[in-house]
C-alpha cells in the first residue's frame, strides 16, 4: 500500500457536545479529535499514528463562534477557522497580536481549514495563534464527563505535543480576557516561506500608560519544546519607561532566557541572535513606536 494512504479508521460524527463526550469515554485513548486536519491528518501520515477512531467535529452546532463581548473578552468556539479572526473588526481592533498571527499564518487554503483551536490543541511550539493567545492571556475550556473544566492558558502545554485535556474531554471553547484602553498587543514571526511553520515567533501584551510599562506578558515559540513565557524579561519591563537602552537589555535578557534547539528551519545560534531582534521589534510593534 502507497505510504501517502492514510491508516484505517472509523469515523465518529456526534450530533452533540454530550455525544460526542460519551463517544471520548466510551473509546477512551483510542480517538483523534479531527478539526480542520491540517495537522492532525499530516501528523498521522507523518508518524503513522493509527488512532482507531476520528471524532469530527462537523455536526456540533454553535462552535464556530467568534464573539466579543463587551466586559468579558473574545470567545473562540472550537470549530472557528482561522479566517475568521480576520474577518472579525473587534479581532483587529482589540486583540491585534491575534489578527496579526492569523494574518500571517500559512496560505488562504490553509487559514479556510484551520481552526484556532487545532493550533492551541496541536501543542506545537511554532503554533502562531497560540503563541498570540498566551501573550494575551486566557483559558480553555474544556467538556468532560463531570462537566466543565477552565485551564489557563499558562497551564496548558505540558511538553511537545502534549496538553492538559484529558482523553475524555472535547476542548470548546478559548476565552480571551478584555483589553482595558491601555493594553497594547502585537504579534511577529519568522519564516523561511510564507507556507512553512515559524523559525521563530513572539508576542508581546503590555499595559501602557504614558510610556511606562504597567504589566507585560511576552510569549516566544521555537525556542523549546512548549511556547515560553519570557518571565525574567517581563520583570525587567514592569514600572520601567520604554526606551532605547531598556529594549537593548530585554534583548539581552531574552536570548538568556530561552533554550533553541537545531533543526532543519533554523540553528541555535541563529535564534538566540534573532530572538533579542524580534523581541525590541515586536515591543515596538505593541505601542507603535515604529
Ligand atoms: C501547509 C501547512 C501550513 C501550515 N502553516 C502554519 C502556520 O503558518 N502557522 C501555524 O501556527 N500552523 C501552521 N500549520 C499547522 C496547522 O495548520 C495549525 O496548527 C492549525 O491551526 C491546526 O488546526 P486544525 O483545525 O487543522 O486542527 P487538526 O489538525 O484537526 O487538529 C490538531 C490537533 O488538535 C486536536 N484537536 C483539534 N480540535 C480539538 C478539540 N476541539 N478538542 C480536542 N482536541 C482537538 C486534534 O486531535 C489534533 O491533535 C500549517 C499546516 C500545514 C499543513
Amino acid at each position: 500500500m502507497s505510504s501517502r494512504v492514510l491508516p484505517q479508521f472509523d469515523l465518529l460524527t456526534p450530533q452533540s457536545i454530550p455525544e460526542a463526550v460519551a463517544m471520548l469515554a466510551q473509546h477512551q485513548g483510542q480517538v483523534s479529535v479531527l478539526a480542520g486536519g491540517t495537522d492532525m491528518l499530516v501528523w498521522n501520515y507523518i508518524r503513522k499514528v493509527k488512532p482507531a477512531y476520528l471524532l469530527r467535529l462537523s455536526g456540533l452546532d454553535d462552535l464556530d463562534n467568534v464573539n466579543y463581548i463587551p466586559g468579558e473578552g473574545l470567545r473562540i468556539g472550537a470549530k472557528a477557522k482561522v479566517v475568521q479572526l480576520l474577518d472579525n473588526p473587534d479581532v483587529a481592533e482589540k486583540f491585534p497580536a491575534l489578527f496579526q498571527a492569523a494574518e500571517t499564518f500559512a496560505t488562504p487554503q490553509i487559514r479556510n481549514m484551520a481552526t484556532v483551536m487545532g493550533n492551541v490543541l496541536r501543542g506545537s511550539p511554532a503554533g502562531d495563534c497560540s503563541c498570540a493567545i498566551l501573550a494575551l492571556g486566557g483559558q480553555v475550556v474544556l467538556q468532560g464527563p463531570e462537566g466543565e473544566r477552565l485551564v489557563d492558558i499558562d497551564d496548558f502545554w505540558v511538553a511537545y505535543g502534549v496538553t492538559e485535556r484529558k482523553d475524555d474531554e472535547l476542548a470548546v471553547e478559548l476565552r480571551i480576557p478584555e483589553p482595558t484602553s491601555t493594553t497594547r498587543s502585537a504579534f511577529i514571526r519568522m519564516t523561511r516561506v510564507h507556507e512553512d511553520l515559524a523559525k521563530l515567533n513572539v508576542a508581546v501584551c503590555l499595559e501602557i500608560n504614558q510610556n511606562t510599562c504597567q504589566q507585560v506578558r511576552i510569549s516566544m515559540g521555537c525556542v523549546g519544546p512548549i511556547l515560553v513565557r519570557l518571565k525574567q524579561t517581563e520583570k525587567m519591563l514592569v514600572g520601567k519607561q520604554i526606551s532605547d537602552g531598556l529594549l537593548q537589555q530585554l534583548a539581552a535578557s531574552a536570548q538568556e532566557e530561552i533554550a533553541p534547539i537545531d533543526d532543519q528551519r533554523s540553528t541555535e545560534e541563529y535564534r538566540r541572535q534573532v530572538a533579542g531582534v524580534i523581541l525590541k521589534r515586536v515591543i515596538e510593534k505593541a505601542i507603535g513606536a515604529h
